[in-house]
């Protein structure tokens, strides 16, 4: 089976991306592996700090591991912003496949330094582990903002990103590219969609070469998320769209039977509306394929 490394490189190389999908519980665990399976896609499988508190860092990594043994199936762990030293060790130990270092609320220079310590200190654990960094400010929660949140800092540059990755090491680049984390209300129902800035990211990608992450991809523009992936995004972050999903399943369920108590017969309904959403994102992360620029490295 593929390595993680080896399936960004292979998504690089087709200019598609790789879905990443945050998790808190087994419906939404067992939701993006069936919609992975179904499209026979590979997929990775996020939990912030808040998320793997709730479900274990232990246990989820367990969860996983047996999915991917179980079906010999490409399906990966990404440790979901992460703010210290100590969270990022642990999730290394645990055996995550991947871990993302958020240090990007604090200055540049100290950015640099508390990502470039985390660099060496997971590649010492696992030398094999893909670390991410983030600068830029994309707002913080995965939950829906009445308004657009304060953002005290412009978005990334390519002269900045490639400093940031010569200074820290890491194997992938979160920039801030007109993305945000969570939905407004009026975003919820698909009226109003986040834009991106695609020549941003075309540049900051020529720049630097490296792997990047599209943070907060939930209710962006079908159009904006294709070019984005085509011109550089490799893995795409979606939680909110999923946590509402997963919130109007379970209010469908307790609608249709108020005295259901049985949680496998009142949860499917939250299951496939978690699906649906999965299925939806995957399709359209996968059906950008252009041999362009894997032609273009041959030729390079
Ligand atoms: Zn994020």
């Amino acid at each position: 089976m593929k390595t993680l490394r080896e399936v960004l490189k292979d998504a690089e190389d087709r200019r598609i991306a790789v879905g990443h999908f945050n998790v808190s519980d087994l419906v939404l665990l067992r939701g993006v592996f069936s919609s992975a399976r179904e499209l026979n896609v590979p997929v990775l499988v996020g939990v912030s700090e808040g998320e793997r508190e709730f479900m274990g860092v232990r246990q989820i990594v367990a969860l996983v591991k047996s999915l991917r043994e179980e079906h010999d199936y490409p399906i990966f762990l990404n440790a979901d912003h992460t703010h210290s030293l100590a969270k990022a060790d642990e999730a290394a130990r645990a055996g995550f496949d991947a871990v993302v270092f958020d240090a990007s609320s604090l200055p540049f220079d100290e950015n640099v330094s508390q990502t470039r310590r985390t660099v060496i200190a997971l590649k010492a654990i696992n030398p094999s582990v893909i670390v991410e960094g983030e600068i830029g400010d994309i707002g913080s929660g995965s939950e829906i903002h009445e308004k657009v949140p304060e953002r005290s800092k412009t978005l990334s540059t390519p002269e900045e990103a490639r400093q940031f990755i010569a200074a820290t090491g890491v194997d992938v680049l979160a920039p801030a590219v007109g993305n945000m984390h969570g939905l407004l209300e009026s975003m919820v129902h698909g009226g109003v969609k986040k834009r991106l800035d695609i020549g941003r990211i075309d540049e900051i990608k020529k720049a630097t070469g490296i792997f990047m992450t599209l943070h907060g991809a939930s209710g962006t523009d079908d159009e904006d998320l294709k070019k984005a992936i085509q011109v550089g995004m490799t893995i795409v972050h979606i939680n909110t769209e999923l946590r509402v999903a997963w919130r109007h399943g379970m209010e469908t369920a307790f609608a249709k039977d108020p005295q259901e108590i049985v949680p496998y017969k009142i949860l499917p309904a939250a299951l496939e509306a978690v699906k649906k959403i999965v299925r939806e994102r995957l399709q359209l992360f996968n059906s950008t394929e252009s041999p362009e620029r894997g032609q273009q490295s041959a030729r390079a």
